[in-house]
């Protein structure tokens, strides 16, 4: 049984997140480290070093997953892994990813404070390419790691310049040798993230225990009108590719409603073709992203987009094709993690809430080899992706906390 909480030393996690965050540093306090760039070599090779002074060993996987085993009282006892992504958005903010990776850091340093000793080893981890910005798809390390990505595919992938994921792995040095994937199940996984939503900070929670994440469809739908000119043409005889578009944009929008509580739909990309001011456009071409925690839902969703299309081009008179190009069912993380988050958040005194997230996290893919579970921080703002991300500092001490208890208790578990 654990008794007794592991503190953390909130001073040296501050001292951590000041020193990773000033590599690659924006000027408005924001992060520009690309995956596999020199930025990223340089957070690594900090990384590693942080790891080696714990006497942790360190390993790296063909993809440049970066591995740290802190080993337990039972040699033949699975580890529980720990970690998150030290890669950054184009100009992206300081918390997502790199915040659980420093809680995963934090959590090993305060177990050797106290000279913790685990029945399970933890393995703390830091992801390739989880933001997908330079390399597409994003979560590619963890993918790879669970086997959703083919390896020498992921290596070959080549980024707008050209160079390709085995250049740049070779290039900063982190084209490891090790096995891909899991040599042994881990007994789980824990990843501490900021939430990237505006919900924690609504009702006032210090930490968001997740319950797991949404599904999601992704559509492309081409309309094909005939062009004319925008003076001579009658309304009457129009046949406009992007009056048909409009209209599905705003029934996408309220569909949200009409589907159910958790549904979130949007229309993120469209062109326009001619693309002329004085002539009636000809074909339109759009993207819609629907999301729900419930599959069933993503799917009536789906075809509700389409009814909608093909109502709006039958009162145009144009025509229209859809492709569904990418569907995920959603992810359900494992309760024994779950519990574990919330006796941790209990024990901490720490006010917590059960909470859905709606973006992708390297915990989905790894949830397919293990079970994997999610501690969410506020963000202020629901702000991301962008300079703005802000989480108070107070919010993520208490995360830290409740992320650091948590894996101590998955380290003591005996299933
Ligand atoms: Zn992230």
């Amino acid at each position: 049984m654990v008794t007794g909480m592991v503190d953390i030393d909130p001073d040296r996690l501050r001292a951590a997140f000041d020193d990773y965050s000033a590599i690659g540093a924006t000027d408005d306090d924001g992060l520009h480290r690309l995956t596999l760039s020199a930025d990223d070599q340089r957070v690594r090779d900090e990384f590693v070093s942080d790891l080696e002074d714990l006497g942790v060993s360190v390993r790296v996987d063909p993809v440049g997953n970066v591995f740290g085993r802190r080993e337990g009282t039972d040699a033949d006892a699975a580890p529980v892994l720990v970690g998150s992504h030290l890669d950054s958005q184009p100009y992206g903010g300081r918390y997502d990813g790199q915040l659980g990776v420093l809680a995963a850091l934090e959590t090993l340093r305060a177990l050797d404070d106290h000279d913790v000793e685990t029945t399970r080893p933890v393995e703390i981890v830091d992801w390739t390419n989880e933001e997908g910005s330079r390399f597409k798809p994003a979560l590619m390390g963890s993918g790879v790691y669970a086997g959703a990505h083919d390896l020498d595919t992921v290596l070959e992938t080549t980024d707008d310049q050209g160079t390709t994921v085995a250049e740049a792995l070779e290039e900063i040095g982190y084209r490891g040798d090790e096995p891909v994937g899991p040599t042994e199940r881990p007994d789980s996984y824990l990843e501490l993230h900021v939430e990237q939503g505006p919900f924690l900070e609504e009702h006032g929670n210090a930490v968001g225990v997740v319950d797991g994440i949404l599904g999601m469809a992704w559509l492309e739908v081409t309309i094909t009108g005939d062009s004319d000119h925008a003076g001579p043409t009658p309304m009457h005889t129009r046949s406009d590719a992007l009056v048909a578009a409009a209209d599905v944009v705003t029934a996408v929008r309220r569909l949200s409603t009409r589907l159910g509580d958790d549904v979130v739909t949007t229309v993120g990309e469209l062109s326009v073709e001619p693309d002329s001011i004085n002539v009636i456009p000809s074909e339109v071409t759009f993207t819609v992203d629907l999301r729900s925690y419930d599959d069933a839902t993503v799917d009536e969703g789906v075809a509700a987009v389409e009814a909608e299309l093909a109502a709006a081009c039958e009162r145009e008179g144009v025509d229209y094709s859809l492709e569904k190009i990418w569907q995920i069912p959603h992810t359900e993380f494992s309760p024994g993690v779950r519990d574990a988050v919330e006796d941790a958040a209990s024990e901490a005194d720490r006010s917590f809430e059960r909470m859905v997230g709606g973006a992708g996290h390297d915990a989905s893919y790894v949830n397919d080899v293990t079970d994997a579970g999610m501690v969410f921080v506020p963000s202020v703002d629901g702000k991301t992706h962008n300079e703005a991300e802000f989480t108070e500092w107070e919010d993520v001490v208490a995360g830290v906390e409740v992320f650091a208890n948590a894996t101590r208790r998955l380290a003591e578990r005996d299933e």
